[in-house]
């Protein structure tokens, strides 16, 4: 499907960036990767997608919260591939707190990962698209994006906030060959709900399995964690011809949550 093509993916040394940019090199296009890490377990993901695929992986240590270094990064992996034919903004973080005790630098550095990020890499990487008449830009937004959930206020806003810049950003490029969409997972398996936890557990006075039970899948009227691999299905749909006249549209993925 993506043979010749370049993918960026940000956030994707690990759980659901790192599927989806599996699922790419899979699927035949070069790939950057971006996120944090130990340099030599970053640099062994690299290598073996790189020998397991074919196809050309670098990876970008650009921080999503300095719009300089996205732009950098997004123009070094034109200069290296001569296009970014595919983004995915996947970044996040996560922080759990009531708001009357939310920490000032964790709301600020959740709307620059979590929604700005968006907006500095469409900035980057637009004009490439535009020059060549097709691109497809993926944000991995959350159910957070259609619904709240109590002590995520910073999470919540700027999902709600990438739901708003995808149906924007859109509308601006429907006739350029560009698609814009988000992605809406429900509870998925990585380390970023594994890390959240602990702190669920102290906002609501929990056992961990309380959390998993009654807040986690509590949501999910499957009762069942989605899988990674599930939502770089979805990403990878996105990119085919089929998926043409997909835009500007929220996708929930999230075992029925949002229907209720
Ligand atoms: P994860 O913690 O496994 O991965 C997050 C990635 O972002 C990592 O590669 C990390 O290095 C990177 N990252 C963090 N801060 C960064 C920064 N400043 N600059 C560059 N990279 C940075 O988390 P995940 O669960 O795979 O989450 C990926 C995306 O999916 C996030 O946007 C998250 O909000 C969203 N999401 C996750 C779930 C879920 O249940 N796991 C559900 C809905 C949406």
């Amino acid at each position: 499907i993506l043979a010749g093509k370049t993918a960026l993916v940000t956030g994707s040394t690990s759980g659901i960036g790192l599927a989806i940019a599996t699922a790419f090199a899979k699927a035949g296009a070069n790939v950057v990767l971006n996120g944090f890490g130990e340099p030599a377990a970053i640099e062994a993901t690299r290598a073996e997608l790189a020998a397991s695929t074919g196809v050309t992986v670098t990876h970008s240590g650009a921080d999503m919260t300095k719009p300089d270094e996205i732009a950098a990064m997004v123009a070094e992996a034109e200069a290296a591939f001569g296009a970014v034919d595919v983004l995915v903004n996947n970044a996040g973080i996560q922080h759990v707190a009531p708001i009357d005790e939310f920490p000032i630098d964790k709301w600020n550095a959740i709307l620059a990962i979590n929604l700005s990020s968006a907006f500095h890499t469409m900035r980057a990487a637009l004009p490439g698209m535009k020059r060549k008449g097709w691109g497809r830009v993926i944000n991995t937004a959350s159910a957070h994006a259609l619904v709240a959930s109590p002590y995520k206020a910073a999470y919540v806003a700027a999902k709600h906030g990438i739901a708003g810049l995808t149906k924007t950003a859109a509308l601006e490029v429907a006739t350029a060959g560009i698609t814009v969409n988000a992605i809406c997972p429900g509870y998925v398996w990585t380390p970023l709900v594994g890390k959240q936890i602990p702190d669920t557990m102290k906002a609501r006075g929990m056992t961990e399995q309380e959390v998993k039970e009654k807040v986690l899948l509590a949501a999910q009227p499957t009762r069942e964690f989605v899988k990674v691999d599930e939502v770089a299905a979805l990403a990878l749909f996105l990119c085919r011809a089929e998926a043409a006249n997909i835009t500007g549209a929220l996708l929930p993925i999230d075992g029925g949550w949002t229907a209720q």
